[in-house]
């Protein structure tokens, strides 16, 4: 595997790639790797005749400075999975090579207000922060194609839009979330749990699962009702929002024939780790 830190050697092996009349595909993560970013590059080995996977924990998409700081750093152990996977090229930057002018402003992108509800409510500036990366990324190594998570379905979606409103030429596409066995969404963050945390944090799917089986039996209200319900009576869990929205445009439904595409997004601190899964409903 290729490993480079900066723009110029990546682009250069790049150019060789291109020249090859290959295809590109691209995975970007903030690493701490796991069986889900495995997934993506998976499909990525699939669809493309090469695959780079960024590694970059990017300070300006959050919002919370001790999240930051508590996100897990394991650039061997990631090297060692992605060698084992068989990607072609890792590119692993400074911050300085990201941002060489310092810290971008935010900047408001026009993704048809997907940006401003849900996560974008609950983390100011975390989505211009997601955008602005990518749009760094997706102009250093020109991919065909880029691979996203189901698991961050609000990011998707607004990558998606993002990528059509501006006439990006990336071709984005969804992989679906990979869970742990008792179902709980891998996450990165999954690590910091402590065991007890852990064991409560597959609360979240298990609501998300009820959600799915009564659909259509409770109305949307006492659905809802019924998840605060649960939350409330959990020891460490506690939930920050859950609610039942149109799948493309993320507006929230009140009565199940309100729309033929619904998606559950759940999101809720297990001690101090902050987590969020979905899961479509119907589509
Ligand atoms: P992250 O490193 O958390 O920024 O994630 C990098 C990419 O991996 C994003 O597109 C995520 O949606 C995706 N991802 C994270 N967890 C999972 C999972 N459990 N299943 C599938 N994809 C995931």
């Amino acid at each position: 595997m290729l490993k480079y830190k900066t723009v110029k050697e990546v682009q250069a092996a790049l150019k060789a790639v291109r020249e090859k009349k290959q295809t590109i595909g691209f995975v970007p993560t903030m690493g701490a790797l796991h069986e889900g970013h495995l997934a993506l590059v998976k499909e990525a080995m699939e669809d493309n005749d090469f695959v780079v996977v960024s590694i970059f924990v990017n300070p300006i998409q959050f919002n919370n400075k001790v999240d930051l700081e508590k996100y897990p750093r394991v650039i061997e152990q990631d090297i060692k999975l992605l060698e084992e996977v068989g990607c072609d090229l890792l590119f692993y930057p400074e911050f300085e090579e990201m941002y060489p002018d310092g810290e971008p402003p935010e900047v408001d992108y026009n993704v048809n207000g997907l940006d401003k509800v849900l996560e974008g409510a609950f983390r100011p500036g975390h989505f211009s922060g997601v955008i602005t990366v990518v749009k760094r990324l997706f102009e250093i190594i020109a991919p065909d194609r880029a691979y996203f998570g189901m698991k961050d379905y609000q990011q998707l979606l607004i990558i998606n839009t993002f990528v059509k409103n501006y006439n990006i030429p990336v071709e984005i596409v969804p992989v679906p979330t990979e869970r742990e066995e008792d179902g709980l969404a891998l996450s990165s963050r999954n690590r910091l749990l402590k065991p007890e945390h852990r064991r409560e944090a597959t609360l979240l799917y298990e609501v998300l699962k009820r959600a799915k089986i009564r659909s259509g039996f409770q109305t949307v209200e006492d659905l809802k009702r019924d998840v605060v319900r649960k939350f409330k009576k959990a020891k460490y869990a506690e939930l920050e929002y859950f609610e039942l929205v149109d799948l493309y445009t993320l507006k929230p439904i009140v009565t199940w024939v309100q729309s033929s595409h619904v998606i559950a997004l759940i999101a809720a601190k297990v001690g101090d780790v902050r987590l969020i899964d979905n899961m479509i409903i119907y589509m």
